[in-house]
This record gives structure tokens, C-alpha cells and sequence, in this order.
């Protein structure tokens, strides 16, 4: 077996018996760097290549339906990690929303008052760490009063609407 020089860290190696060809030393760095080189000579060359790395994630996931499910099955330390940081990413979103609500009023300004309904929830008033959320929901519109108006105001040929 000859040595080689690695042609990216340049340090002498032996190429694996598996592959006498071999050009890259076998740090993690230089393979990086290999199949990075090899991807990016692949784009150039190949457009069925071109076109599966430009495929979007969702086309991906259509062809290959079952890999995340047998990837959630097989890591459930990461699923359920990536479930909370989701959870996360979502109130953050609606918060940003709500925030960019123009419907909103001067958040800034707002004495809220925050109620705690439930019997678990007095240690929650009392625990400082823990976070408060304040929900801003928008009120539904005031109900019509019954129409009330006499037969004088009502114009002619007009039905009175019934509330209900
Ligand atoms: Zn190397």
C-alpha cells in the first residue's frame, strides 16, 4: 500500500484497502470538503441532479413519505425536543402577528389585568419564575338592541328585524 498526500490538509495518509483510488485523507474535515467539491462538479454536470437538489422540501418529503415518521419513531428524544421548540415557534409567531395587528391599540400602554381561574393556579400567582402570558382577544361586537323604535320613526313598507 503507498502512501498519499491529502490533496485539501496536505498530511500523508494510506488510502483504505477498499478503496486504492482513494485521493482525501480520512479526517471528517477533508471528507466535508470532498463531498462538497463532489456536489458542487455534480451540479455542473448532472440536470437530474440539478433538479433534486432544487426540489423543494415538501416534493421531497411526497416521495419519501415514511422518513420522518420512522425517523420521529426512532428518535423520540429528538421528536419530542423538536415538538417544544415548534410549540415555541408557534406562540412566537402569533405573538408577532398579534403585535403587527393594526387593530391593536398602543400595546405598550395597556393595564392589563390577568385573572387565574382554577384550583392549581394560586401557586402559580405566587411562583415568581413563572411566565405570564397575557392574552389580547379581540371582543365580539355588541349584540343589536331590539329594534325599539315606534311605528312614527319606522319608515313605511319596512318589516321590524327580530334579534334572534
Ligand atoms: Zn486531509
Amino acid at each position: 500500500m503507498v502512501e498519499r498526500r491529502c490533496r485539501f490538509c496536505e498530511q500523508i495518509f494510506l488510502p483504505s484497502k477498499y478503496q486504492p483510488g482513494q485521493l482525501v485523507c480520512g479526517s471528517p474535515d477533508c471528507h466535508r470538503r470532498r463531498r462538497a467539491e463532489y456536489h458542487r462538479q455534480k451540479i455542473a454536470a448532472d440536470p437530474v441532479y440539478r433538479q433534486v437538489c432544487r426540489d423543494s422540501p415538501q416534493k421531497w418529503r411526497s416521495r419519501h413519505p415514511d422518513y420522518w415518521r420512522r425517523y420521529r419513531e426512532q428518535h423520540p428524544a429528538a421528536a419530542e425536543r423538536n415538538r417544544q421548540r415548534q410549540h415555541v415557534r408557534d406562540q412566537k409567531r402569533r405573538l408577532r402577528n398579534l403585535a403587527n395587528n393594526n387593530s391593536v391599540f398602543d400595546l405598550k400602554h395597556s393595564a392589563a389585568g390577568v385573572w387565574l381561574l382554577g384550583p392549581g393556579l394560586l401557586d402559580l400567582a405566587n411562583n415568581n419564575s413563572a411566565p405570564a402570558q397575557v392574552w389580547v382577544l379581540e371582543a365580539l361586537p355588541p349584540r343589536k338592541p331590539p329594534t325599539s323604535a315606534s311605528c312614527k320613526q319606522q319608515p313605511p313598507g319596512e318589516l321590524v328585524a327580530s334579534d334572534g
